[in-house]
């Protein structure tokens, strides 16, 4: 078996928290390791458009946005690692981590950058139909539906973006949400209002995904309308589930606290009640969850290290003494 892999700051994660968290660290001589996880490049990876990235007056492309810092990440000395972390011990230091095939890894500090991911309903036909017309990503499956109708589920800034994005494919898109207004930005909600390919469904519930032909695929939504109860059904070639995320926290379940999920640092840090282990990004915040935030966070995390590592070798060399 080869010897683990020592790093004095592996982060796991290659999301803007993940990638800035790199940056910061490389720069500061520490020479991180980035475990990428399942989702190189994270959520954005799976986005489109971005207008809301500071620095870019013109639209930039998500993809695009994470393949930079990548790049950014590497040329300032960190090092990407291709695996997933399958387990962690965090109870003692230097902290051990397992990959996905048996890699292994030792580390000073730990900087969880593990991000969120997609919400399900967990109504009927939704697993079934998953893949055969049941989708949580309209610019991954957008392309599948040219010409054909498609529902987008939710009301936040997801549901609405992959409306209005899908629009680029079906002329057909119809969203539907649970309440009677959304909950998505202002601006997001003119242009999904006003736009001519979009109608909505007010205080609509899916409670079934409904599959048919041969091959079987989706053909419809069962619908409750959550003031009446009144039910009915809305044909449709696809259905984008865009209902919000839960952190990535399964690795830390029953070894650290969680709050509805998410990892708790101390306020206004990275820190988390493990010396040594910080955390940055969307796997610790219910509440901004941007990539700028995340970004912010990613530095943070990276000071944080800085500053501990400094502290423990000081205090390594006086216990030398
Ligand atoms: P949100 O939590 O903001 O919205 C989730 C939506 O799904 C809500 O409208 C909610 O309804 C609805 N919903 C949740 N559960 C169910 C359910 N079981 N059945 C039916 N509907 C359900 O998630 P988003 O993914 O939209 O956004 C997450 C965060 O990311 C937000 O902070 C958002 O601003 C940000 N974001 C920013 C973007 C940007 O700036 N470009 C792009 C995408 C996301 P209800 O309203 O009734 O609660």
């Amino acid at each position: 078996m080869t010897s683990p892999k020592h790093t004095r700051m592996l982060i796991l994660g290659s999301g803007p928290a993940g990638l800035s968290a790199a940056i910061y660290g490389a720069r500061a001589g520490l020479k991180p390791v980035v475990v990428q996880g399942m989702q190189p490049g994270g959520q954005l990876t799976i986005t489109t458009d971005v207008e809301n990235y500071p620095g870019f007056r013109d639209v930039i492309q998500g993809p695009w946005l994470m393949q930079e810092m990548q790049a950014q990440a590497e040329h300032v000395g960190a090092e990407m690692i291709w695996d997933q972390i399958v387990d962690v011990d965090l109870s003692q230091r230097p902290f051990r981590l397992t990959g996905d095939g048996g890699s292994q890894y030792t580390a000073d500090t730990v900087v969880i950058c593990t991000g969120a991911q997609a919400k399900w309903l967990g109504t009927e036909g939704e697993q079934e139909l998953s893949g055969k017309g049941v989708s949580a990503c309209a610019t991954c499956d957008g392309f599948f539906y040219r010409g054909k109708k498609v529902v987008v589920i939710g009301g936040g800034n997801t549901a609405v973006e992959e409306a209005l994005y899908l629009t680029n494919h079906s002329d057909d898109v119809t969203l539907i949400h649970r309440r009677d207004s959304l909950r998505s930005e202002k601006i997001l909600q003119d242009r999904l209002l006003s736009h001519p390919k979009i109608k909505v469904l007010w205080n609509k519930q899916v409670e079934r995904f409904v599959g048919g032909g041969d091959p079987e695929g989706l053909v419809g939504v069962d619908l409750v309308d959550t003031v009446t109860g009144d039910k009915s059904h809305e044909p449709t070639d696809g259905a984008f589930v865009a209902i919000g995320h839960k952190p990535s926290t399964e690795l830390f379940d029953g070894k650290m606290t969680l709050d509805g999920g998410y990892l708790v640092v101390e306020k206004g840090t990275s820190k988390t009640e493990i010396p040594g282990v910080f955390a940055a990004g969307d796997v610790t915040d219910k509440v901004y969850r941007q990539a700028v935030t995340a970004a912010g966070m990613g530095c943070m995390a990276a000071l944080d290290v800085e500053k501990f590592l400094a502290d423990s070798d000081y205090e390594a060399s006086k216990a030398a003494y």
